[in-house]
C-alpha cells in the first residue's frame, strides 16, 4: 500500500535520507525507531507530500507522491497524520476541529460530518468535551482529539510522528491505548515511537533508522531478539 523506493534527500549540502526503501502491506503497524536527528520524521512526512525528495519514488495506493500530476490535497486527506504536538486548531472548538477538513475537502455535509466526528470522539472517549476548545483540554485529551479527526476523514493509512513524546507520563497510556485499538482493528500504520511496549505489543514490522539511512528493516520479534546492526543493539540498551 506504501512503497518507499530508493529515496534520497538533502537539505542543502547535508543528506537527511540515504537510499532510503521499505514497504507497508496493508494491515501492517509499522514502528520506526532509532536516534535524535536520525531522519525518521523526514522520512514519515515524505509518505503524503510534506517533504518532498530528489531521487527516489513514493507510492501510495498506486500513486506517486512525488509526480507533478499528483493531487497532493486528495492524497493527504486519505493519509491521517497525527504529530507530537497535536496541532488542533485552537479557534476552533473540538467539534468543530472534527469535521472543517470532512466538510471542505471531502465536501460532506455539516450534519454527516458531525455524525461522523462525534463517532470517532465517542470512540477516544471524549464526547463529553465536544464544545471545549483545544486550550481547555489536557495535552492526552487534545492527542485523542488529533486522532479521531484523522479517523474522520477515513483514511487508509495513518501516520504517526512521536505521538506521546510531548506528553506528560500519566496521559501516555491513555494516547497508546487508542493506538493500540486502531491497530488491532487493523488499521495501516507507521509509528515513529520510542514506546518500545507498544512497539512489542503491535507492531509487526520495526524500522532502525540512523544518520539517514535505515539499517533495519526486520519483523518486530527479530528486531528486539536479534538486532542485525551494532548501532540497533546500542539503541536498544539505551532505551529499554
Ligand atoms: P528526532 O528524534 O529528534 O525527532 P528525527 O529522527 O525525526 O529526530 P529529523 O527531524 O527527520 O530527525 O531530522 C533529520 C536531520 O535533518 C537532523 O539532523 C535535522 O537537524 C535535519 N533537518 C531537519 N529538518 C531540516 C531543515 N528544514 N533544514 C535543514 N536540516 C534539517
Ligand atoms: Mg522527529
Amino acid at each position: 500500500m506504501i512503497e518507499i523506493k530508493n529515496i534520497s534527500k538533502w537539505y542543502g549540502q547535508f543528506q537527511v535520507l540515504k537510499d532510503c526503501s521499505t514497504k507497508v502491506d496493508k494491515g501492517d503497524v509499522m514502528v520506526i525507531c532509532g536516534p535524535s536527528g536520525s531522519g525518521k520524521s523526514t522520512l514519515i512526512k515524505t509518505v503524503n507530500g510534506l517533504e518532498p525528495v530528489q531521487q527516489g519514488q513514493i507510492i501510495v495506493d498506486g500513486t506517486s507522491v512525488g509526480e507533478k500530476t499528483t493531487d497532493l490535497p486528495a492524497l493527504r486527506a486519505r493519509i491521517g497524520m497525527v504529530f507530537q504536538n497535536f496541532e488542533l486548531f485552537p479557534h476552533l472548538s473540538v467539534r468543530d476541529n472534527l469535521t472543517l477538513g470532512q466538510i471542505k475537502v471531502l465536501g460532506r455535509s455539516a450534519d454527516e460530518a458531525t455524525a461522523r466526528g462525534l463517532q470517532y470522539l465517542d470512540r477516544v472517549g471524549l464526547l463529553a468535551q465536544q464544545d471545549k476548545f483545544p486550550g481547555q483540554l489536557s495535552g492526552g485529551q487534545q492527542q485523542r482529539v488529533a486522532i479521531a479527526r484523522a479517523l474522520s476523514m477515513d483514511p487508509i493509512a495513518m501516520l504517526f510522528d512521536e505521538p506521546t513524546s510531548a506528553l506528560d507520563p500519566e496521559m501516555i497510556n491513555e494516547v497508546l491505548d487508542v493506538m493500540v485499538g486502531l491497530a488491532q482493528e487493523g488499521m495501516t500504520m507507521m509509528v515513529v515511537t520510542h514506546e518500545m511496549g507498544f512497539a512489542r505489543k503491535v507492531a509487526n514490522r520495526v524500522v532502525f533508522m540512523d544518520q539517514g539511512a535505515i539499517l533495519e528493516d526486520t519483523a518486530k520479534d527479530e528486531f528486539f531478539q536479534a538486532p542485525k546492526t551494532e548501532r540497533a543493539r546500542d539503541f536498544l540498551a539505551r532505551i529499554i
